[in-house]
């Protein structure tokens, strides 16, 4: 990480020239988000192209400073789903555990810009002790997300050594790890990495791909040493304004993902965190985009469009309208290409409950009434309504 690109300077060296805006934003870049980028991700664009995606995604732009429409620190609501700095409950099944506030590349829509690039690092003794503490006295925790910042910048020894501490915990079924790497630095993925996390399986490994340029063959070489060693993995991208929200790029992204056997699993709305706003889509746009993917993109590519409601309400599914009408005995619908038919519903006395083993419905009361981060999150979200 010696040789980021940090500073105003750094990026005229490698851009050669910076629009007014960027220059702007340099200069005035008091309660601006961290920049930093790694030479590898910064080659990946065509530096003569102010519009260039990846461009945006890297360059601070005079817009992150003008707070306009909806911005928030915390659009996740994730300070009142936490149970200490760096462990947010606010799914009853799983957890997200923030091992380090740092990441290669500081990406402009950041939504957590609220603790991350704030160079605190690896998580602190008593936070972490806490943290394992409470995952080890909450046996319906089931699964770990390990985020950030990007668990991938930490040392391999640090990460093996939560990688182990979690293991020890017998009711943990599942790690995720969230990053960036294989994106804005590949190279981080090598050989001596996934040994070690392999001994900790099953480990999902969620990337964060967000246009098909990015995909280079540096990339396409980490993803295949991840998935050979046996790491499932996913990608969440964010459709971002201007960057990569058409049908076009999403299907090209999806598609070659898939092809090196990575489920295109999430497309998420952009989230309105601070100096946002010019990534923002409009929830139209983000359905209109899903719609002409639907059919025409194998299921198996096509990623699930997904907003987390503003405030902390979390995950809702966005899906195009496809249902014409529904009554008690029927539901008409018009598919993808223009096919209109009904689905006639059975008699309701005729829909029963199947054989359920006492071992099932134990298992499913034991996670209904499994609690919590801050279970009074409707009480909560009316109010922040009324703000
Ligand atoms: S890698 Fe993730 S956490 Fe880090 S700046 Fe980018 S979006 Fe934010």
């Amino acid at each position: 990480m010696a040789h980021v690109l940090k500073y105003k300077d750094d990026h005229i060296k490698h851009f050669g020239k910076l629009t007014n805006d960027e220059e702007e934003a340099f200069d005035l870049h008091q309660g601006l988000f961290r920049i930093q980028t790694t030479p590898y991700y910064a080659a990946l664009s065509d530096s003569s192209n102010p519009e260039d995606p990846i461009r945006q995604m890297l360059m601070p732009h005079k817009k992150e400073l003008q707070n306009l429409g909806q911005q928030m620190k915390d659009p996740l609501g994730e300070e009142r789903h936490s149970i200490n700095e760096r462990l947010i409950h606010r799914y009853p099944d799983r957890v997200l555990f923030l091992v380090t506030d740092m990441c290669s590349v500081y990406c402009r829509y950041c939504t957590r810009k609220r603790f991350t690039g704030k160079l605190s690092a690896f998580v602190r003794t008593s936070p972490y002790e806490k943290s394992l503490e409470y995952i080890r006295n909450n046996k319906g925790i089931r699964e770990v997300i390990l985020s950030g910042g990007d668990p991938l910048t930490l040392s391999t020894s640090r990460l093996e050594k939560v990688l182990q501490d979690l293991r020890e915990i017998p009711h943990i079924e599942i790690i995720r790890i969230g990053t960036r790497m294989p994106v804005v630095c590949p190279m981080r993925v090598d050989e001596e990495l996934v040994q070690m996390m392999k001994k900790y399986h099953p480990i999902f490994v969620m990337t964060h791909f967000n246009h098909p340029q990015e995909l280079s063959l540096e990339a396409a070489e980490a993803l295949t040493l991840l998935v050979n060693n046996g790491f499932p993995v996913m990608n969440q991208m964010v459709l971002l304004n201007g960057v990569n929200n058409h049908e076009a790029l999403v299907q090209s992204l999806s598609r070659r993902l898939l092809s090196l056997r990575v489920k295109p699993y999430y497309m998420f709305h952009c989230d309105p965190s601070e100096g946002t706003e010019h990534f923002q889509t409009s929830i139209q746009n983000s359905l209109k985009i899903q719609r002409e993917l639907w059919g025409r993109l194998s299921g198996l590519a096509l990623p699930s469009l997904s907003l987390d409601i503003p405030g902390g309400g979390g995950k809702v599914g966005l899906t195009p309208q496809f249902e014409l009408e529904r009554s008690d005995s029927h539901s008409r619908f018009k598919g993808w290409d223009g096919f209109e038919a009904s689905y006639i519903n059975p008699f309701p006395e005729d829909v029963i409950d199947p054989f359920l083993s006492e071992e099932y419905l134990n298992e499913w009361e034991r996670l209904k009434n499994q609690s919590y981060g801050n279970q009074n999150a409707a009480d909560l979200g009316a109010r922040h309504q009324n703000l």
